[in-house]
């Protein structure tokens, strides 16, 4: 659907949250801004066209998300009423869920993933089952949900999996424990737990089977290279879904000062990534210095060229996430990790020539290859 979401203002049913009261779930969720023009719940355009039908939920609640994550748009000692708050970088507004349920239902044909992103509260699991049954009773299109390990247990997950949910996504962010302490635990209201975190994936891993389970994986946070290679060659052991997410800074977030990772480094884990996952690339062949930083790969460069010049070549680069009924790209939320003036870090499309000239250069191969 290339033009759709380019399309001029629409009529809309918008309920917007600002100064009208108590607009919580499960009555009302947050919708990503891309999310909200797939349904024609609100108009804009994007700067190239592409097909999109991943839809991203938000729980909303007037005290917000209860962790205090040092990243992220939505913690809870970041300034500012949680309404005005973004979420990796993109402003969600709110709708009455009914309203957007039933857009699921009439655009049913051009959504490829539903996804409903849990928050840390009180209410949280109660309001996820409430809506997975609205949504389940009137749409078929694989629906994800992405889980608060805190509100969750094992009975709790086996629930979501009874009610029809598809996949479960864990985000666990940081890919070490200390970097996970550093950033979500040892804050000034966090107390988010790794170990609650592995538990939530082990159960769910259990209960909906082999790549049925993602993780989100943010590079930017503290961790090394290294941190970031040993725990996608993991996820892949445990038939885990390893998911990638640059970390972008939000203003007024205690790392709204930090530096996102530089291209060269983010290029080559999204490569390095894709190898781990699709190929037999062993961990022998992947070398670091005493930093943990990657230095050299060791595969014939021609190997590499060739791929990347192939059919394939674009893969690695496209964003991560949820794939639709028949494993076609489905979550690709739409400038996740990059404002809409910079340039791709992930693509929701499958990159173009010009695309994967820019690419190719900023991975500077010549320096881990021989
Ligand atoms: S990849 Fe997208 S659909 Fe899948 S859990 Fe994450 S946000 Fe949800």
């Amino acid at each position: 659907m290339p033009d759709t979401l380019a399309s001029p203002a629409f009529s809309l049913p918008v309920i917007q949250a600002a100064g009208e009261g108590k607009q919580v779930s499960p009555d009302y969720v947050r919708l990503s801004a891309a999310s909200a023009m797939a349904l024609r719940l609100q108009s804009g355009r994007f700067s190239r066209d592409f097909d999109f039908g991943g839809i991203n939920l938000l729980l909303n609640y007037d005290d917000g998300c209860l962790s205090d994550c040092a990243y992220c748009g939505l913690a809870r000692t970041r300034p500012g009423d949680y309404e005005d708050k973004s979420f990796i970088r993109v402003d969600w507004p709110l709708f009455d869920t009914d309203a957007v349920v039933d857009r699921m239902a009439r655009y049913e044909s051009k959504m490829t993933r539903l996804c409903i992103s849990m928050v840390t509260h009180g209410s949280a699991y109660e309001d996820t089952v409430d809506i997975t049954k609205r949504i389940t009773a009137k749409v078929k299109t694989p629906l994800s949900i992405l889980v608060a390990p805190p509100t969750l247990n094992r009975e709790r997950l086996q629930v979501f999996k009874n009610l029809g949910v598809d996949m479960i996504g864990v985000g666990l962010d940081a890919v070490s424990e200390q970097v996970f302490f550093n950033r979500r635990t040892d804050v000034p209201n966090g107390g988010l737990k790794w170990k609650n975190y592995w538990d939530v994936i082990n159960h769910s891993r259990d209960i909906f089977g082999p790549w049925k389970v993602n993780i989100h994986t943010v590079v930017g946070l503290g961790e090394t290279d290294r941190d970031l290679v040993d725990m996608f060659y993991h996820l892949k052991d445990r038939q885990i879904l390893a998911y990638l997410f640059c970390f972008n800074p939000e203003p007024d977030s205690r790392m709204a000062d930090y530096q996102k990772s530089p291209i060269r480094r983010w290029r080559r884990i999204q490569l390095v990534k894709y190898l781990i996952g699709e190929t037999e690339l062993q961990p022998e062949t992947i070398h670091f210095d005493d930093e943990g930083n990657l230095v050299k790969l060791n595969v014939p460069v021609a190997t590499i060229e060739g791929f990347l010049r192939s059919a394939e070549g674009g893969i690695p680069f496209m964003t991560d996430g949820c794939p639709g009924e028949n494993g076609e790209p489905g979550c690709t939320r739409p400038y996740g990790s990059y404002r809409p003036a910079e340039q791709y870090r992930d693509f929701p499309f499958v990159p173009e020539t010009a695309d994967m000239l820019a690419i190719r250069q900023e991975l500077h191969l010549e320096e881990i290859i021989s």
